[in-house]
This record gives C-alpha cells, structure tokens and sequence, in this order.
C-alpha cells in the first residue's frame, strides 16, 4: 500500500486507486493527482491499495480485496491481511473515493451502500448520471464497510478514456469537499439502480445480450453458457456491470430502477 498526503487539518478527504491490480487507471489518477493538486484546504489522502497485484498486472495475489472486507490482519492471504491495514488508514476520513473500471460499456457510474448527506453531495457533483445502491448486496465491498464511501467505477478496463474520466470526476469530487477551490462545485439529480442479485456464470463460452442500464424486456435472455440460460420474467430488470470475461464467477448484477437523487439542499 503507498499513501500520499497533501494539505493538513479537516476535512479529511480520501482517493483510493488500485483495489484491484488489473485496473490500472486508479493509480494512474492518483499519481496525475499526486503530481498536480494544490490543496485549498483540508487534507488528501492518495493511496494506491494492493501494488503486488498492480505490479504483476494481475486482479489480485490471494483473494479478491473488494470481497474480503473487513479482512483479518493476522490472514496469511495477502488481501485479507490487506484489508484492515487500509481500513486503518482511511477510518475517520470525512469522505472516501475508491476508483475502479469494468469490463463491461460505459457510461461510468457511481456505487454506494448507504446513502448520507456527504455520500448524496460527492454523487450528485460528480457527472454521472447513474447511481447504483448496493445496499442489498453482500457487505465484503469497501463502500460497505466504511461510511460516507462512494465506489466510482470510471471506464473500460486499461482504457486512457478512463483514466481522462478518472480525473474530472475526482476533480469534481475534491471540489465538492473543498480540498479544491479552482471552481464552485456543481450539482446534479442523479438516476438509482438498486440493484439485488448476482447473475451467476457457470462454463462454457459466455455470451451477455444487454448491456449496462439497458432495460431488458420480460421473456428475453440476458446472457447464457453452457450452463445458464438467463431469462427475464419481470419487468424492468437493467444488468449492471454485465460484461462476458469480467468475472470468473457472475455475468453481472440485476437491478432496477428506484428513483433519483436530489443535490443538496
Ligand atoms: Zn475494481
């Protein structure tokens, strides 16, 4: 784990790039980030999360670290014992950016767990214009396991559109908190997919038909191998992060849309 500090005194606002060692925007952003910021006022914490994985351009050493949350320091899994090390690190923070990419299309979007006044205002100044609630997933995801935590999952897997996106929206972000001050923040309503349920993969070659957000009329089959075929039966389903070869294990999540998100008052 590297970290990096700018500024000092509250807010303390954090970036977290490199969860995963495949994705190597995150680090990227924070690096540019590290290079580039001047802080107006308020602390930021850069930190790159798992540089064995980064370094061997690989997804992870051990075990997955956004599904091992909280972790366990004494593990002899590398992120498991990852996993409270940057718990400790980032505990307190007024805020807390974890930056991720998919394999599956864009638009970039934001993820969260619970919805607070800090995480509504660093969703509503970012320019996005989904916001997905994971609340109802399994709780083994950072933006579960600390408060006032947004996931932003910002492009294409290794693509420089993601990083270029990366770096607005942080922008934004720290401007939101006031760690920036080049310009006043702006706000906007923001679409909610809740999302409920894993799409499990099984074997075979596998074949995904809609893409994120895309509503997926009842009858017809999101994706298939050898092993599943999955039908949708009701109404307004929309997959997201539905990709073919992004996960060893799911094609991606169901969710549908529940409402919007207001800016702050
Ligand atoms: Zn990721």
């Amino acid at each position: 784990m590297r970290l990096i500090e700018r500024g000092s005194g509250p807010p303390r606002i954090a970036i977290v790039g490199g969860i995963h060692g495949d994705e190597p925007a995150g680090e990227r952003i924070v690096d540019q980030l590290a290079e580039d910021v001047t802080v107006a006022s308020g602390t930021l914490q850069l930190v790159v999360a798992n540089e064995p994985a980064l370094d061997a351009g690989r997804r992870y050493i051990d075990t997955d670290l956004n599904r091992t949350f909280p972790g366990d320091i004494e593990s002899e899994k590398y992120e498991t014992a990852l996993a409270p090390r940057l718990i400790t690190v980032l505990e307190g923070a007024d805020a807390v950016l974890a930056l991720h990419t998919t394999h599956s299309a864009p638009p970039p979007f934001a993820i969260y767990t619970t919805l607070t006044d800090t995480v509504r205002k660093g969703i509503t100044g970012m320019p996005v214009d989904h916001a997905v609630d994971a609340g109802n997933l399994r709780g083994t995801t950072l933006d579960s396991k600390l408060p006032n935590t947004i996931s932003l999952e910002t492009g294409r897997q290794g693509s420089d559109e993601a990083v270029e996106f990366g770096l607005e929206a942080t922008r934004d972000f720290l401007r939101v908190h006031g760690i920036l001050d080049d310009r006043e923040p702006t706000f906007t309503e923001k679409m909610v997919v809740t999302v409920d349920e894993e799409v499990p993969k099984g074997e075979g070659k596998p074949e995904v038909f809609y893409q994120n957000f895309e509503e997926i009329p009842a009858g017809e089959v999101f994706a298939r191998d050898d092993v599943y075929t999955h039908r949708v039966t009701t109404e307004g389903r929309v997959p997201v992060l539905a990709s073919e070869h992004g996960y060893d294990d799911i094609f991606g999540l169901y969710g549908r849309i529940t409402g919007t998100i207001e800016p702050p008052a």
